[in-house]
């Protein structure tokens, strides 16, 4: 068999290419670590003290067996064994200075990273949050940021602390006695040799636990959740996904005890091998005592120093693996790093002084292109790269239309036509392939960012509230509001005297695993915190749907002051809706095909004529059935 490096396999030329590769790599991580050099340069320092000072304790030891002790100098004696105890005292002291300055820098390093990592992640347009993971995201914030760490807190020191150490201790032990020196190397290959089977192995052992442990915890969060536990259990693929999960415990188990027997074969074998060194040195070493060629306290001395070599090496063997792997974290952070932001803030923006909420969109195009990949995503073997799919071709073709101040913009059409796509260009969410969108004339794309985001609320199909009170829901939208102002929206949004009736009013804990609300008051409730906020502008989802006929009357009554005074676009479902819209926009496939006032399409008898008798119509009649 060929136990050859892959390094054989590849040209000259790959090489070069990673080794570059692994330098700027290199160079990037050390940027990250060049505010902290002082207190790298302090730890660094500190370690090879520690070294230093740690090779003194042999020498004192063989200074007490051979001269202090035969010669009876009691002075001698004192000293020696006060230096016995000052010497480990400073080096706890200095290794109180190591880990001082080594938290100060691993943890800096780590502050820097998250920040600027979740920074840049907000910058995102949604094509990332569409097409990332969620968990593949609290994964890298986790487990790659303490990866990360652990190369400047943990493998960093750990190379240093051993160099230093083999080097002075090889020096120290040359001096003394170069021959038990040559002894003591010919058994090192019994250590390396092993070590670096063994890293391999382990490496290939914790990559395949950690792909396996990816995959388990996302069938944990996705079958484990409330809507990943309705759908198991509405398709009853309990024993199917109790399989897959069984499948990859028990693989993450035999990995385990793999993992574990390597590891203690392997510190068998380090014994036995230390072992050998030992008694080799005793075996040799007493020979030449006897032949008086060396003292009894070299021999003593030299075992000492025996161990501090053969454990360095046995860390420096496997360093190479640890750092590797280190690497691969800042690798995997900086992938996020280097997403492209797609949408751009403007360097200099346009100032919007009062809005009046005038927008026009010019022959908009959109294409959401092909999703976002990761590049260094864990994929599960068996369960193979997933296939991205995706739609070719443009979503939104050559969509123009204007909105007056105050205006209600109806958007209608069948499901999959583009409505919420055109709604997403609003914010930003996306910016158009072609064409332009404005406010007040000003192209969206010269607003500052926030500024636009100030002036748009949105309410969208499914309310997202926060793990947390009704109160820090609401405020959210307006952190300086007053009670009486939350009060008086959520009476606005029909939606107060539902929250006085909760357990803790107001302080109710709602959203992810708090009290649970039904569809139509979280969207009251989205409606209240988009009245709390006022924007100019209004993007509204009218979801219908999972509404009963009483909540639907409650929406509603609470969507027509929110139309008031502000630049609506909807996607409307609702009759009252598209009667009261200035404008009504038919869309499909895309394009605007209809537009026009309600009695307008109705005549044309066209698309939204069909629409309106198979969908409005509908609505309406449930409506009267209703009241
Ligand atoms: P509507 O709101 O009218 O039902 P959408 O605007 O949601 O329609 O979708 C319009 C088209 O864009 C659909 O063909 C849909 O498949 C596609 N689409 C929606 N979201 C994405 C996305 N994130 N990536 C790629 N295509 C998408």
């Amino acid at each position: 068999m060929n136990h050859g490096g892959w390094w054989q396999y590849i040209s000259q030329d790959e090489r070069r290419k990673k080794a570059t590769i692994d330098r700027a790599l290199l160079a990037r991580v050390y940027r990250y670590a060049r505010p902290y050099l002082f207190d790298i340069f302090m730890v660094l320092v500190a370690i090879t003290l520690r070294s230093l000072i740690m090779l003194l304790p042999p020498l004192v030891i063989r200074q007490l067996i051979d001269v202090t002790l035969p010669e009876g100098n009691a002075m001698q004696l004192n000293l020696l064994a006060l230096a016995l105890f000052a010497v480990p005292l400073l080096d706890g002291v200095l290794g109180v200075v190591q880990r001082h300055y080594n938290a100060i820098a691993g943890e800096g390093v780590i502050y820097d990273l998250r920040r600027e990592t979740y920074a840049h992640l907000q910058r995102m347009s949604l094509r990332f949050f569409t097409s990332v993971k969620s968990g593949e995201i609290v994964s890298r914030f986790n487990s790659d940021v303490v990866g990360a760490q652990n190369a400047i807190t943990g493998t960093i020191p750990n190379i240093t602390t051993n160099l230093v150490t083999l080097v002075s201790t090889l020096a120290i032990m040359l001096t003394i006695e170069w021959r038990l020196t040559l002894l003591a190397i010919a058994v090192l290959p019994l250590f390396l040799l092993p070590a670096r089977r063994v890293a391999v192995l382990l490496r290939k052992y914790r990559r395949q636990a950690m792909e396996h442990n990816g995959a388990m915890s996302s069938q944990v969060s996705e079958t484990l959740s409330v809507n990943g536990a309705i759908l198991v259990k509405s398709f009853a693929r309990e024993p199917s996904e109790l399989a897959k999960y069984d499948g990859l415990a028990r693989d993450i188990r035999d990995i385990g005890i793999k993992q574990a027997q390597v590891g203690y074969i392997f510190w068998l074998g380090l014994g036995m091998a230390g072992a050998i060194g030992t008694a080799a040195i005793y075996l040799v070493g007493g020979h030449m005592v006897l032949q008086g060629i060396i003292s009894i306290g070299t021999i003593v001395a030299f075992v000492a120093y025996l161990a501090r070599l053969y454990g360095p090496l046995t860390s420096l063997s496997t360093v190479q693996t640890e750092f590797a792997s280190a690497m691969v974290s800042f690798e995997r952070m900086f992938e996020f790093l280097d997403l492209p932001v797609e949408i751009q803030a403007s360097p200099n923006p346009a100032p919007l002084g009062q809005v009046a909420g005038h927008i026009r969109f010019e022959r908009v195009s959109f294409e959401y292109g092909e999703p976002l990949v990761l590049e260094k995503g864990v994929v599960v073997e068996d369960n193979a790269a997933p296939v991205v799919v995706y739609k070719e071709g443009q979503q939104l073709t050559d969509i123009t239309f204007e909105m007056t101040p105050g205006a209600l913009v109806a958007l209608v059409g069948p499901s999959g036509a583009g409505k919420t796509t055109i709604t997403y260009l609003l914010p930003r969410f996306y910016d158009p392939t072609a064409g332009r969108i404005t406010l007040d004339g000003v192209d969206l794309r010269d607003i500052d960012l926030h500024e636009l985001e100030r002036q748009i609320g949105m309410v969208t199909q499914e309310t997202y509230l926060f793990h947390d009170t009704v109160r820090a829901n609401l405020l959210y939208a307006k952190a300086d509001a007053t009670q009486e102002e939350l009060e008086a929206a959520c009476r606005a949004a029909n939606i107060h005297e539902v929250i006085a009736t909760l357990p803790k009013g107001y302080d109710t804990v709602v959203g992810e695993r708090g009290f649970r609300l039904s569809g139509g008051e979280k969207q009251r409730i989205a409606i209240a915190r988009v009245i709390l906020k006022d924007p100019r502008i209004l993007v509204l989802d009218e979801a219908t749907a999972h509404l009963d006929t009483q909540s639907e009357a409650l929406v509603q009554a609470a969507l027509e002051p929110l139309f008031r005074g502000r630049t609506s676009l909807v996607i409307a479902h609702r009759l009252s809706t598209v009667l009261a819209a200035d404008k009504i926009l038919v869309i499909e496939r895309g394009r605007i095909v209809e537009q026009g006032r309600h009695e307008e399409l109705l005549a044309l008898d066209g698309l939204y004529a069909s629409l309106y008798h198979t969908q409005f119509r509908k609505e309406d009649e449930r409506e009267l059935a209703a009241v």
